[in-house]
């Protein structure tokens, strides 16, 4: 899951980058609203985390501008100013939760959790396809009851199949889904070839009812078998 931390203190910044990297999360940052503004509307976020004072501009009118421009993504607003107005505004914005600071991080944890679960597993806990099934909060994936190991990568990438299946999936997407910032830079895909080749082979080697498809030129699809 990847998230987007739009906060100017530098300080609390780093601490929610650390907690949140340290919990699985592929994590970015935004210090002020104009680079918030040009990652949110770029990439996909599974939930951003918005300051509301910003220094150039006002973390609501972010909301507006996202849900303007038809790239509605999970929000929970961490704001310093505990006013009722701001948490009105920003919950009739399409914000998910408010999260008023200071905050334990323990708390931050848990309401992501929650937020993810109902807006992108429809209350779920479990993702579940055919006969596999993954627990994106306690990292744990099974094939028919019987545990499935698998890597960090691995279990993320199939995390992010797991949440598309039979959808096209572009290879670039994926790598900035799974692996964040500065993929886009890369030169080539061969870490991504390198995780899908282990991967489709435990799925095969566990008796997996499901299987990632290769579109030539593309990407992938993960598809029932
Ligand atoms: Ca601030």
């Amino acid at each position: 899951m990847k998230i987007l931390i739009i906060e100017d203190e530098a300080e609390l910044r780093e601490v929610l980058t650390r907690s949140l990297t340290a919990e699985r999360y592929v994590v970015e940052t935004a210090a002020t609203y104009r680079e918030a503004r040009s990652k949110a509307m770029i990439y996909h976020y599974d939930c951003l985390l918005l300051d509301i004072m910003l220094p150039d501009g006002n973390g609501l009118d972010l909301l507006r501008a996202l849900t303007e421009a038809g790239r509605r993504t999970n929000v929970i607003i961490l704001s310093a100013k505990d006013s009722i107005d701001d948490k009105v505004a920003g919950l009739d914005l399409g914000a998910d939760d408010y999260l008023p600071k200071p905050f334990h991080l323990a708390e931050l944890h848990a309401r992501l959790k929650s937020v993810l679960r109902r807006r992108t597993r429809n209350g779920e806990r479990l993702l579940q396809c055919g006969n596999v099934s993954l627990n994106p909060e306690t990292f744990q994936a099974e094939v028919e009851g019987r545990n499935l190991e698998l890597g960090r990568k691995e279990f993320d990438i199939l995390v992010y199949f797991m949440n598309r299946l039979n959808q096209l999936v572009e290879k670039q997407t994926l790598a900035e889904a799974v692996w964040g910032d500065h993929t886009d830079q890369a030169d080539n895909f061969d870490f991504i070839y390198a995780q899908i080749k282990n991967l489709r082979k435990r799925l095969k080697e566990a008796g997996a009812g499901i299987e990632i498809k290769t579109a030539y030129g593309f990407g992938y699809k993960l598809t029932l078998v």
